[in-house]
């Protein structure tokens, strides 16, 4: 009988996608996906470290295995992703029924180890660099018409408060040739909308084209790096090697099936004009950005190391408006990053109205063991000061979220159909192309929209996180069904 898993996350988008590569490696080695961890012979937590109580998390949930465990000495438990590569070996210290600890870099060894640690018993393995893009992998995706597509590690910046550039290593793009050879395949599969992930994706190709303008395009490596064709930027005095992030939206964009791509996070210091144009450029980029402010103070930007301030930002997102009609944007903001007074705040609420968000993910600042943030600790702001000041931004927060929705009531969106509301199953929800939540009455006369489902729809309602409407007309079934199976004749 087929071994059975279990792949259960923490973290971000990235981590999501790293989930859908090790769920794609077991399932190459023959085992079958389940939902209860009661059921799984094998467990593997894929860890983040970004987020506040990580440690908590994991622990708890070793803690609960710990009693499976004893009633079933054949269950394995993996830990992987950031939490791991940063503890290493404190992991089986801390939880000895741990078969194999592994890091971000050696997802693609999951399988392996686990068969390993059968014969060697407990092991742990973490690489410094990466061998492979997750990307590379097979996996097993969640959706089967929306994907993920990794076109960067690492990050390069040293923002005071995150620990991914010590967990992730140091930026590294994927070759072009292979990001678009992936979004051809998955397009072929019936997927049509693809988003773009990297920590840092507008500076994408950057490492690769300072190393081509030292080495050559020429060269060998690259040509192997591009994996396709290399062109030089026309005009200015000293024109750059290319491609760059501006060309992938555009090649991404023109995959024929593609109808939706998206991309998480750029940084505001390196959205340029040529991103921006892109975005115009490209029917199928959506209407959407999310561009992380963190805070509006320059003094506490340049305390966290961010390479802009307030000003600049504004800038940048005045232009992206002005060049793409019906831009949503959306941020991330901390509140209490340490030495943040009452006036750093104010100017973070000032910069929050004059930016009239679509949304934001508001953090309380947390120290992250191993930041430069965590050893401020003599300049820490209050519990209460922070909750006072945290509770106030959502209200700017919502309040411009919320005027941003009202003002789409009585448009007519696109809406790429995920299946019923969880809360109301009788009506549907999907995401608009400004990645707005979107629920709505399904046609009537039942006729059912499929998950994959591409439908225009009325708005008829606003809230600060979501839209209501009213089904108008499908614009196109779900491509990923389209196969029709030809009958033996
Ligand atoms: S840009 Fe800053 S916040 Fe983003 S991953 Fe890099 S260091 Fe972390």
């Amino acid at each position: 009988m087929a071994r059975k898993f279990l792949v259960r996350t923490f973290g971000c988008q990235m981590n999501e996608h790293d989930s859908e590569r090790i769920a794609g490696l077991l399932a190459a080695e023959g085992m079958e996906p389940v939902d209860r961890v009661e059921d799984a012979d094998v467990v593997v937590l894929n860890t983040c470290c970004i987020r506040e109580n990580a440690d908590d998390k994991l622990y708890g949930n070793l803690g609960h295995l710990k009693a499976l465990r004893q009633s079933r000495p054949d269950l394995q438990i993996a830990v992987g992703g950031c939490l791991a590569q940063k503890d290493r070996g404190l992991i089986q210290q801390r939880a000895p029924h741990v078969d194999v600890v592994f890091g971000t870099h050696n997802v693609g060894e999951v399988a392996r180890l686990l068969r390993r640690s059968e014969l060697d018993g407990p092991l742990m393995e973490i690489l410094e660099e990466s061998e492979q893009f997750p990307s590379a992998l097979p996996a097993r995706r969640n959706l089967p018409y929306a994907a993920w597509v990794t076109i960067q590690i690492g990050c390069d910046n040293s923002c005071a408060f995150c620990i991914v550039p010590s967990v992730r290593g140091r930026e590294i793009s994927r070759p072009f040739g292979e990001v678009v050879a992936e979004v051809e395949q998955l397009a072929a599969a019936g997927v049509t909308e693809v988003t773009l992930l990297g920590q840092n994706v507008n500076s994408y190709g950057r490492d690769v084209t300072t190393g081509l303008r030292r080495a050559g395009a020429g060269s060998a490596a690259g040509q192997e790096w591009l994996a396709g064709p290399s062109w030089v930027a026309e005009g200015g005095r000293r024109p750059r090697p290319r491609p760059l992030f501006a060309d992938l939206l555009g090649a991404v964009g023109a995959v024929p099936g593609i109808r939706r791509v998206r991309f998480t996070s750029p940084h505001p210091k390196d959205l340029r004009s040529d991103v921006i144009d892109a975005m115009a450029a490209t029917p199928a980029v959506c209407e959407h950005l999310h561009l992380p402010l963190q805070a509006g103070s320059d003094r506490v930007l340049a305390a966290m190391h961010r390479g802009y301030t307030a000003e600049r930002y504004l800038e940048r997102l005045a232009a992206a408006r002005r060049a793409v009609p019906d831009l949503a944007v959306t941020t991330d903001l901390i509140v209490g990053f340490p030495g943040e007074t009452d006036e750093d705040f104010e100017r973070t609420l000032e910069v929050v109205a004059a930016a009239e968000y679509d949304s934001a993910y508001t953090f309380i600042f947390s120290p992250r063991p191993g930041t430069e943030a965590a050893a401020m600790d003599d300049r820490f702001v209050p519990g209460d000061v922070v909750a006072e000041r945290f509770a106030r931004l959502k209200v700017v927060v919502e309040r411009s979220a919320l005027a941003r929705h009202r003002a789409r009531v009585g448009t007519v969106e696109e809406v790429l159909v995920e299946g019923p509301s969880r809360k109301d199953p009788g009506q549907l929800t999907g995401r608009t192309r400004q990645n707005k939540l979107a629920h709505f009455a399904p046609p009537a006369g039942g006729a059912a929209l499929e998950p994959g489902a591409l439908a225009t729809v009325e708005v008829t309602g606003a809230a600060p996180h979501h839209l209501t409407g009213r089904f108008v007309e499908l614009v196109a079934r779900p491509r990923h069904r389209m196969l029709i199976p030809v009958a033996a004749g």
